[in-house]
């Protein structure tokens, strides 16, 4: 298919020359665009006022005086009367399955306190007509917002089971990471001889231990109900996803909510071979209107011989290789790149008590904050710190190391005031061991394989950026591209490598908005917060190192975006990743997260477009609009750079997307009102 689009590319090249050379018109387009604001996304970064297609090419793209001699009496002209047209969006890390609304228990990423969500989720067990025993999936749970214990339902646990205890249930992270479950479900917890021994206290010490950081717990140890990454594979949550199989109607949905999004080319961030195979079903049957590559991604853990034996890492390259011929000739899919997780997430939860702490890998060990809950406003206040050097910590990590008799917990708790657990240093932990993140990046890098890491603390930034040098230089031949997502806090020293390095950073500009719940989940582990306006204090750690899109830039690196839906909604948003990416800015409270990181209109236009090309190895066929490559583009309400100039750049989200045109056809038009 490319070798095709190729030839097609040189084609109307050597057509369009000879054209010029014998002052004669020789190619009539199919359309053409006059009067817009068309944003190229060329290495000047120009702007042109017409635009001209031809089957699916782009046969011209400049001012309105040279394009009369694209125009027969066939052509279709459109006046675009300074509407913006741009190239086609590229979604370079979204997770497709999850775009679409499905016909299930569906929180919408909306907050509820805890008294709020009991009766939703009633309803759900009474709409399902769920019979007892069977879970209870609920998606979409937006477990940074609401959430708000009360007195009668003072943890996440105690309201599941006021929804249900014949029922086991899950709620599921809007970000695929946080989970919670109700006590029914902690029963069904299987040691890995697949003996049910339940989750609690008593397991979590012995054979859960390597859990503990996962599982949120209450001032007498019991877990609360929150259960993270890999510790909901202990009770057997059936879908940690919550997605459902693909089927032909699903997929075309997905079709339809990208072109109506103005995306026309997307990564997959993770996806497993049966899915793999699902797309590669459908896209037979129904072809795909948006250029895909897949980042493979498989159950590690399954490669792994035996508990005390590294992942087969072979084993998995294997099984790539295998997928990526099964379905290498299915149009515009291409299976090119991998997945890693190197960590979790940088999300607390202030509401247990003690506090769960980050599970992101953190250069530095989390601080220990002691949290306060307005019993009548809900709010949220730190009221001191957890002093982690104090005597009583020191001798209390002393009785631990040498297994001396230690203080029973509530007696600590009834000495000090706070939580013995409180007295942990803890840095977060990588997804998996070390060793396993570094050569399995060697090993895909040296086959050719692109490498896409999911890195949120500092140190798991460092950890994948230490793995791409090292595969560089053990393999300078490969032709592999190493890209990053999410990148929440980067410490400074490490930016400059990210250019040196080409690493393609995929950030999720609208993550960026400062909104104060969020970010009390956040800051207080990282920076000594004493009032909502430390939260924004210019001088902390959080506020000058959180998604350092304008230093990237600054230091010669590559931005990409990818919108990282259905985490915290399921419509990948694009425009509304364009203004935050420019204005960093909450518009209820007017703060701005760190002017100095934001960057322009041009250039999150070109992480979105040519620079996403760039990584997805496409840039020579689409990315830009430019003579020769395929017609991919968006025709937009309102002209952004316009917004730009005059200081509006906050009503950039409200621009529409009029029509999404893929290799020359449109495959999308806004309704008419
Ligand atoms: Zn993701």
């Amino acid at each position: 298919m490319m070798l095709k689009g190729m030839l097609t590319i040189i084609a109307t090249i050597s057509m369009l020359m000879a054209s010029s050379c014998a002052e004669q018109k020789s190619i009539s387009a199919d359309t053409l665009f006059i009067n817009g604001v068309i944003y190229t996304a060329d290495s000047e970064q120009s702007v042109v006022s017409a635009l001209a297609i031809k089957d699916d090419i782009l046969v011209y793209a400049g001012d309105l005086d040279d394009a009369e001699q694209f125009i027969d009496v066939k052509t279709d002209i459109v006046d675009l009367k300074g509407k913006m047209i741009i190239p086609g969006l590229h979604d370079a890390h979204i997770h497709l399955a999850g775009i679409v609304e499905t016909d299930t228990c569906d929180l919408a990423s909306q907050s509820f306190t805890l008294e709020a969500l009991v009766p939703r989720l009633k309803k759900c067990i009474n709409r399902l007509q769920l019979p007892s025993g069977d879970w209870l999936t609920v998606e979409q749970w937006a477990f940074s917002g609401g959430n708000e214990p009360s007195v009668k339902l003072p943890t996440i646990r105690k309201a599941l089971d006021a929804v249900s205890t014949k029922h086991p249930i899950v709620l599921l992270g809007n970000d695929g990471h946080h989970g919670a479950v109700n006590s029914h479900a902690l029963k069904l917890a299987a040691d890995r001889t697949g003996n049910v021994v339940g989750l609690n206290q008593e397991t979590l010490n012995k054979e859960f231990a390597t859990f503990k950081e996962l599982v949120g717990v209450d001032s007498s140890g019991e877990p609360n109900g929150m259960i993270n990454e890999d510790a909901r594979k202990l009770v057997n949550v059936p879908n940690l996803w919550g997605y459902p199989d693909i089927d032909l109607a699903l997929y075309q949905k997905i079709g339809q909510r990208l072109a109506a999004s103005g995306i026309t080319s997307t990564m997959e961030a993770s996806l497993k071979e049966h899915d793999i195979d699902l797309f590669a079903k459908w896209a037979k049957q129904s072809p795909l209107t948006h250029r895909m590559t897949v980042a493979f991604f498989a159950d590690f853990e399954d490669y792994r011989p035996c508990p005390d034996k590294p992942i087969n890492i072979e084993r998995l390259i294997n099984e790539f290789t295998a997928i990526q011929r099964r379905h290498k000739n299915v149009e515009n899919l291409k299976i090119d790149t991998a997945k890693i997780f190197v960590d979790g997430v940088t999300e607390g939860d202030p509401y247990a008590n003690p506090p769960t702490l980050p599970n992101a890998a953190s250069l530095t060990d989390y601080l220990q904050p002691q949290f306060k809950v307005d019993s009548n406003t809900q709010a949220l206040e730190v009221i001191g710190y957890v002093d982690t050097e104090s005597a009583a910590c020191i001798e209390l990590r002393h009785q631990a190391d040498t297994n001396l008799p230690s203080i029973s917990a509530s007696d600590f708790y009834d000495a000090q005031g706070f939580s013995p657990l409180q007295c942990r240093k803890f840095n977060g932990v990588y997804e998996r061991e070390e060793s396993f993140i570094r050569d399995y990046t060697l090993a895909l890098y040296d086959a050719g394989i692109n490498v896409h890491s999911h890195a949120i603390g500092d140190r798991a930034v460092r950890l994948a950026l230490d793995s791409f040098a090292e595969a560089k230089k053990q393999s300078p031949k490969s032709k592999a591209k190493v890209s990053m997502a999410h990148a929440q806090l980067v410490h400074p020293s490490d930016i400059s490598r990210i250019a040196d390095l080409d690493v393609y950073m995929a950030f999720t500009y609208s993550w960026i908005e400062p909104f104060i719940q969020y970010q009390m989940m956040v800051s207080p582990f990282i920076d000594p917060i004493m009032s909502e306006s430390d939260l924004f204090d210019p001088s902390g750690y959080a506020y000058q190192n959180s998604y350092p899109a304008g230093s990237v830039l600054e230091a010669g690196g590559v931005l990409v975006a990818g919108s990282d839906a259905p985490v915290e909604a399921r419509d990948p948003r694009p425009m509304l990743n364009i203004e935050k990416a420019v204005t960093r800015k909450n518009e209820i409270s007017g703060r701005i997260y760190n002017k100095s990181e934001a960057i322009s209109v041009r250039d999150i236009l070109d992480a979105y477009t040519i620079n996403g090309a760039a990584m997805l190895d496409q840039q020579d066929i689409t990315g830009s609009l430019e003579v020769g490559k395929k017609a991919d583009f968006v025709v937009l309400s309102q002209d952004l750079l316009k917004l730009e100039q005059q200081g509006e750049s906050d009503r950039i989200s409200e621009t529409q997307i009029l029509s999404t045109w893929f290799d020359g056809r449109e495959i999308y038009a806004a309704p008419r009102d």
